[in-house]
């Protein structure tokens, strides 16, 4: 291709040959289905070639519909795309394309239409009848038949160069087609199985390849050694429990052991500890830290709000302080002479035990000893301030804790370097919180029931969500939204508001008064999201939950259901939300179960919105899909872990083939390139 073209391709990441074989499409036209309009019946899969007869742009919420009226001259049908704000630029009345998917009926519309299908503009003349073409992600301004010319070429002069990465021995006992193969059939399939087929090894060799990684960088972290041991002391865990409120549940005793083990080898630990809000992570994780002080060490934990740090540190101070331990704080808001206390503390060691948020991971904060370090409520910590916290000491024990059950595919991708244990039980009669969805014309209601609830003494979270491109709106919304609150239907009760823009010391001074239950109400942003815990709150009311990921919802309602009264969660829906809104939000109500809600939410949201972080360290795969390859990305870890295991340098020729081929495909995408 020309210089022009190539810079093109640049930009998507393409620059050899070999790139450009991993570029795979992201659907196909079957130019072997193709039917006539008014011959379509429900559930059919086809193509037709039509005309855009009209478009229209409907908007519910945050999200965009784009429905199309298409003709051919036997009839019409209507295309429907969710979400696709790109579509709006490429089809307008007149244009001619190829359509494919399978009919659906709709009963909104009362007529047939498709939903999401593959699509692609063409040219008067433009038909491939007989063949299976691929479709790729738009280029800039280049053509899609210009790319699959290009694609052509070089499969054509270039195939047979390329060697197969993949061990002999993994290609047989996955029974995967070879290479070549599988280049030639995603990119020009004989049949859609085959492209399917072809699809699939490529998908499991970049997943193989990534784990290759994630083994490796495993490997490294256990061997870089000299971690501090601290041999688990019985009687000073019996001291530790003794001053518990509660028995520890069988879960906790078991991740406490799981700990211990860690803890006493001469390797640093690298745990991730998964466990539903109100698990009793916070319990583990202070039996943890409380055995690295007996043993002469230091030991912190690092919260992602200021809210949540002041909480664990009010609670470790209660818990461990009576034990002898010495629990300082530090975080982002103190007064210079406060810091410089905190930082004086730390730095000799008299803190024992520092409780933070990011300050923690700050240049100017030095530990004497630091040897265990937890990171709680991680999808808001990446690898990289994971990794600042290493640094913190010399190989320090790091354990990781999550209230957001993470996907198992996501698990082992992101966290694939650690260790999993998780709190699969809950602390006993804990109440299920009563789950209902509710829209406008029940407003009504639901502010009497509220009313109901305060005047027997139970507090309330009201949360608006801030929608981060137009934060300032919002909150307008909900300052108004609380005036209104206060003022006129909640004029019997005390009503407090606290977002992200208030400064901590106002912060504080609400969040005292919620805590303290002399405010009934408390009307925030996502600022609760994390961490508070008031056992008396027993209504948590989310309005325009729609707008909210269900992982994020299901932690906003373990903000309640922490005491013994029964608890309830109205998900409040705006009145643009859609149908699909609505059943998306309804699994909630269906379940209280967090892993079956991520594993939905990553479904329907994909893993980066999933994690919502920039800094999460998953890498951009070109071929797999984290969402649908989950068990190709269970075979493809075993495989890969079986194989570094058997060949722990890499030194096997084949070892050293797969290496390369690894590092060259993995340049530039983030995420354990430091390995090796
Ligand atoms: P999370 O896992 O969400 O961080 P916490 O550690 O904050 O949960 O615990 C939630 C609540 O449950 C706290 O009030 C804590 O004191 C309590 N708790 C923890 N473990 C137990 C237990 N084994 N029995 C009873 N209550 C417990
Ligand atoms: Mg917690």
């Amino acid at each position: 291709m020309g210089p022009k073209s190539s810079e093109l391709f640049a930009k998507v990441g393409v620059s050899t040959i070999e790139d450009l074989f991993y570029y795979v499409p992201r659907a196909y036209t079957d130019w072997t289905n193709v039917a006539d309009v008014g011959s379509l019946r429900i559930s059919d899969c086809v193509t037709v070639v039509a005309r855009v007869i009209s478009c229209d742009v409907l908007r519910r919420g945050r999200m965009q519909i784009f429905t199309a009226a298409l003709e051919d001259d036997t009839g019409t049908i209507l295309a429907r795309w969710f979400g696709r704000r790109y579509i709006q630029r490429v089809l307008e009345p007149g244009t001619r394309v190829a359509v494919s998917g399978e009919v659906r009926f709709s009963r909104f519309a009362r007529r047939i239409e498709f939903v999401n299908p593959s699509f692609e503009v063409i040219g008067e003349d433009d038909v491939a009848e007989g063949r299976i073409e691929p479709q790729y992600s738009q280029i800039a301004s280049l053509s899609g038949g210009r790319i699959r010319g290009i694609v052509r070429t070089a499969i054509d002069g270039f195939l047979d160069q390329i060697v197969d990465p993949l061990p002999e021995s993994v290609l047989g006992s996955r029974e995967l087609p070879g290479l070549r193969e599988s280049v030639a059939d995603v990119h020009f399939p004989p049949s859609l199985e085959r492209a399917a087929r072809a699809r699939s090894r490529l998908a499991y060799e970049e997943l193989f390849m990534f784990q290759v990684l994630v083994a490796l960088k495993k490997r490294q972290l256990a061997r870089s050694g000299g971690a501090v041991q601290i041999v688990w002391r019985d009687d000073e865990h019996a001291r530790f429990t003794g001053s518990l409120r509660f028995e520890l549940t069988r879960a906790q005793r078991r991740v406490i052991g799981e700990i211990a083990g860690d803890l006493g080898r001469g390797e640093p630990m690298n745990r991730l500890l998964q466990g539903d809000v109100g698990s009793g992570k916070t319990a583990v994780a202070a039996s943890a830290m409380h055995q690295a002080v007996a043993s002469g060490h230091q030991a912190a934990i690092m919260a992602p709000t200021e809210i949540l740090a002041e909480q664990h540190f009010e609670n470790l101070t209660a818990l461990l302080s009576p034990l002898g331990d010495r629990v300082v704080l530090l975080r982002g808001g103190m007064k210079a002479g406060e810091r410089e206390e905190a930082l004086g503390l730390i730095g000799s060691g008299e803190a024992q035990i520092v409780v933070g948020t990011h300050a923690l991971i700050q240049e100017r904060t030095n530990f004497s000893d630091l040897a265990l370090a937890v990171v709680d409520e991680q999808h808001r910590f990446g690898v990289v301030q994971r990794a600042a916290l290493r640094a913190k000491g010399s190989a320090p024990h790091i354990l990781v804790m999550t209230a957001t059950p993470i996907p198992r595919t996501l698990a082992l991708t992101v966290y694939g370097d650690l260790d999993v244990s998780v709190l699969d039980e809950m602390p006993p009669g804990r109440e299920k919180v009563v789950t209902a969805v509710r829209d406008e014309a029940a407003r009504g209601k639901v502010y009497d029931f509220l009313k109901s609830e305060v005047a027997s003494g139970r507090q309330i979270f009201i949360v608006y969500p801030l929608v981060e491109e137009s934060e300032k709106m919002e909150l307008a919304a909900a300052t108004k939204m609380y005036e209104q609150l206060k003022e006129q239907t909640f004029t019997e009760a005390t009503v407090g508001l606290v977002h992200g823009r208030m400064k901590p010391e106002e912060k504080d001074a609400v969040m005292d008064g919620f805590k303290a239950g002399t405010t009934d109400i408390l009307v925030s942003t996502t600022v609760v999201e994390v961490g508070v815990d008031v056992p008396n709150a027993t209504v948590m009311v989310i309005e325009h939950a729609e707008r909210f990921g269900l992982a994020q919802l299901h932690q906003l309602r373990g903000r309640v259901g922490r005491g013994d009264q029964q608890s309830y969660c109205i998900l409040m829906v705006g009145r643009g939300a859609s149908d699909e809104a609505r059943e998306r939000i309804q699994v909630l109500a269906d379940t209280n179960d967090g892993f079956v809600i991520a594993e939905k939410d990553l479904e329907m949201r994909g893993p980066g919105e999933f994690l919502g972080v920039r800094q999460h360290g998953l890498p951009r795969f070109s071929v797999a899909d984290l969402g649908s390859d989950s068990r190709l990305l269970v075979q493809a870890r075993d495989d890969a872990f079986a194989y570094v295991a058997g060949d722990p340098d890499m030194s096997t020729p084949a070892g050293a083939l797969l290496l390369d081929a690894t590092k060259r495909r993995f340049r530039g995408r983030g995420a354990f390139m430091d390995v090796g």
